[in-house]
């Protein structure tokens, strides 16, 4: 194929990602957005191909058939709930892949034209940059299939303690030296191909040791760095192979992943670095649940809180991850048409975090149809909580914890929270008092104007409509 139609082919595939982003921003148009970058990867795969002389196809093939039905099964398998762990999984292949590339290339131009004969990657500066290329893509790649593989295991409760290899993070930081001084050396002469395997099992220690000892509240945003460095690592792939749709689309993962990552960072009120080697969960263990709870928690049955919604004007919804594991997204739904259709106003509180990946409750209750302008943010929604006659909180918990605002000592202090408890009244719907992810207590359940109701979400809330119907 002609250059000048390639790359015109690349650059369309390149504006139908940043349209497909762009669509992404909001769940009206991100069924749209999906599909605009879906066809340009398509275009830039079917461009590529036709692009190289390839000799035999049927690798390929197999590959992408492979692929699409291990892709296809998974998209159409994995609950709601599970999502986050797909995308650390998806995260660590992108990383996993660009690694495979950065070493395939380099044995391929090695056994090409044997260093003796020059440089193979070029002359000067252009075979520098060719080898600092294929030694980053490994270092980053492995760090990302390492790491995100551990970020998986966490989501999935495989791995359930936190903890660091042997010299935590100065150990970490000596690998990552000795790694980049390995990638220079690799610059310096091609011919050191043991250097490359250095720094790829340099690059797969320092992922364990990188993620392994986080965990907690901040897996959210070691997903989002991870997403990040999967961008980064096809960016420099793109970079060996001189592929100019790899380097874009990798560039505005690697983009999109940092915006992300800084959005949830402050969303916790924490600096990155603070993420990443300190201990939020230190100290959880030290809060005694008990002296919060003692004799302060009062509960009621959905009917009780049916008799309080009666007579509210406002109602405040405040979803967590609890309301995706009961999956009652449609129930709160109805929910809502009920009270509305007794005159009441009904508003939904979203904190950034809220369930266990970013936009989490946005998709859920999108997905039943609640109208988007009634899901307010965090800063819209906390001075309205005043004015709130009822707030219910279903399956949420960490987003509504007071410690946070209130206790100094307490490890989740600063992380920006909803003000629930100031509603005038506030309604909790979980199955115990068990904590969530952060594994702390909330004084939230044993304060004066709250009422615990244990259930089932789903059950709780369809309860409460039943009980509201039968009262009209
Ligand atoms: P939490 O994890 O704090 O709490 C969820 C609560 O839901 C639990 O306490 C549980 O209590 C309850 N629950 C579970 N199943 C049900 C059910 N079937 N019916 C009713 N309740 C149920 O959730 P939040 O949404 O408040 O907070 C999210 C936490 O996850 C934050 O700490 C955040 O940092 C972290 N996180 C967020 C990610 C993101 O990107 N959004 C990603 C990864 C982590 P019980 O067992 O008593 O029912």
């Amino acid at each position: 194929m002609h250059p000048t139609l390639v790359n015109l082919v690349y650059l369309a595939a390149a504006v139908l990602f940043i349209l497909g982003i762009k669509g992404l921003a909001r769940p009206r148009t991100a069924v749209q957005g999906n599909l605009l970058s879906a066809v340009g990867m398509l275009l830039a795969v079917l461009v590529t191909l036709l692009d190289k002389q390839i000799v035999r196809y049927e690798y390929i093939v197999a590959g992408v058939l492979l692929g699409s039905a291990i892709g296809t099964t998974m998209a159409i398998k994995v609950r709601m709930t599970a999502m986050p762990q797909m995308v650390a999984l998806l995260n660590g292949f992108g990383g996993g892949a660009s690694l495979a590339v950065a070493l395939a290339e380099y044995v391929a131009r090695m056994g090409e034209a044997p260093a003796a004969m020059g440089n193979p990657f070029g002359p000067g500066a252009v075979g520098m940059v060719a080898l600092a290329a294929i030694g980053l893509t490994a270092l980053i790649g492995g760090v990302t299939l390492t790491g995100s593989l551990v970020a998986f295991a966490k989501l999935q409760e495989l791995l359930k303690k936190d903890r660091s290899l042997p010299g935590g993070t100065w150990a970490n930081g000596l690998v990552a030296a000795v790694a980049v001084l390995a990638v220079a050396g690799l610059v310096l002469d091609p011919n050191q191909g043991e250097l490359l395997l250095a720094v790829t099992l340099l690059a797969l220690v320092l992922g364990f040791g990188l993620v392994l000892p986080i965990g907690g509240a901040d897996m959210p945003v070691v997903i989002a760095l991870l997403n990040s460095y999967s961008g980064l690592a096809a960016a420099m792939a793109g970079f060996i192979l001189g592929n100019m749709v790899l380097i874009v689309a990798g560039s505005l993962v690697g983009t999109s992943g940092l915006i992300l990552t800084r959005i949830m960072c402050a969303a916790m009120n924490r600096s990155l670095p603070n993420v990443l080697f300190g201990k939020m969960a230190e100290g959880a263990e030290a809060i005694d649940a008990d002296a919060i709870y003692a004799g302060k928690v009062k509960s009621a049955s959905p009917e009780e809180v049916a008799m309080m919604l009666e007579t509210a004007k406002r109602v405040m919804i405040v979803p967590g991850y609890g309301m995706a594991m009961a999956q009652a997204q449609h129930a709160v739904r109805e929910l809502m048409d009920t009270l509305e259709a007794r005159g009441c106003e009904v508003l939904f509180a979203i904190h950034p975090v809220a369930g266990r990946m970013p936009g989490h409750m946005n998709v859920l209750l999108a997905e039943a149809e609640v109208p988007y302008e009634k899901l307010l943010e965090m800063e819209r929604a906390n001075p309205l909580f005043e004015e709130t006659d009822v707030a219910i909180v279903i399956g949420a918990n960490d987003v509504t914890n007071p410690m946070a605002r209130e206790d100094k000592g307490s490890p989740i202090y600063g992380m920006p929270i909803l003000n629930v408890d100031r509603a005038k009244t506030v309604v909790v719907i979980k199955r115990s008092l068990s904590p969530g992810f952060a594994g702390l207590p909330n004084p939230l359940f044993a304060r004066d104007n709250t009422y615990m109701v244990f259930g089932d979400g789903k059950k709780a809330v369809l309860d409460m409509v039943a009980a509201l119907e039968s009262a009209s």
